[in-house]
């Protein structure tokens, strides 16, 4: 996998680039605008391109852009139905001038209208807005599960697949804290080979475009999304060592969205994975990069 972090941009473009250099980033992930506002924000040409060169000469790659936590898809409302797909088609924009090749969207939930109805404007959505933009790809994220979510198991998403017409411009993310919560053990290297094997079966491994390293606080199948730091929480090291192994995930970009507890958690928890993906010959792994929990 090319490991790499969900960096803030609070400070600019540039500077959450200037974050993923310092953490040897392989590969990066940003927010398209701020994530809980509609509001779009302005991307100037100038600092596009600084981005792009940069990006490329710190030979980081893929970029990953993530829309808003606001974004919903499979909404029954026309008014957020409509700002969901403004926001993603806003997204690829963006992610064309930055050089990013794929962003990165939670689904949704059909609140209430059924499945059925939900997965076809999930479809509708997907069609519409690839169809404004070049080449870039859009890459639906399965959800935890609870709040009558669309997308949560690979059935559901195997279904929008079904119902989406520009398929070659659709991926699919899958984030270890949401699997765990919507009910795939993947605490185990059986479990993480099932997963596989289902996915393999249901829509296809090469449809996997982003993965999520994220361990998780809440117990299996709870449908709640509480990321944890790697290996500290119920998927533990065993889970992450079957993944990052697996070759389904070869070459795939692993970005953590761990808590934000300051840049010596993100060093750790990028260590921990690498140690995880080669131990030592000795047989010596990240034992001693280990950290407990810092009380805030
Ligand atoms: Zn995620
Ligand atoms: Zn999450």
């Amino acid at each position: 996998m090319r490991l790499g972090v969900h960096v803030p941009t609070s400070k600019g473009i540039l500077p959450a680039l200037e974050i993923a250099r310092q953490l040897s980033c392989e590969s990066v992930q940003l927010f398209s605008s701020n994530p809980n506002s509609w509001k779009t924000q302005v991307l100037e040409p100038e600092v596009a391109a600084r981005f792009r060169q940069n990006a490329q000469s710190l030979n980081i790659f893929p970029i990953i852009l993530h829309t808003p936590y606001l974004v919903n898809l499979a909404s029954p409302e026309p008014d957020i139905w409509n700002r969901s797909k403004k926001a993603v088609l806003d997204a690829l924009l963006r992610a064309r001038l930055l050089g990013a090749d794929r962003v990165v969207t939670h689904i949704g939930s059909h609140k209430g209208s059924g499945m059925k109805a939900g997965i076809s404007r999930v479809a509708a959505a997907v069609d519409e807005t690839v169809a404004a933009v070049d080449e870039v790809i859009l890459v639906l994220e399965l959800g935890a599960g609870g709040g009558n979510s669309v997308g949560s198991t690979f059935e559901e998403v195997a279904d929008i697949i079904d119902h989406v017409k520009c398929q070659q411009r659709l991926g699919i993310a899958i984030d270890t804290a949401h699997l765990y919560a919507a009910g795939y053990n993947i605490s185990t290297e059986k479990g993480i080979v099932s997963v596989f094997e289902q996915i393999d079966r249901l829509f296809g491994t090469e449809r996997l475009k982003v993965v999520h390293l994220n361990d998780t606080e809440v117990p299996l199948g709870s449908r709640r999304d509480k990321h944890y730091h790697i290996g500290l929480g119920q998927i533990g090291y065993e889970g992450f060592r079957a993944l990052l192994r697996h070759p389904a995930t070869e070459g795939l970009p692993g970005i953590i969205e761990t808590p934000a507890e300051g840049l010596e958690w993100d060093v750790r928890n990028l260590r921990v994975l690498r140690g995880l993906v080669v131990e030592k010959e000795d047989g010596s792994t990240f034992e001693g990069t280990r950290l407990e929990r810092v009380d805030r």
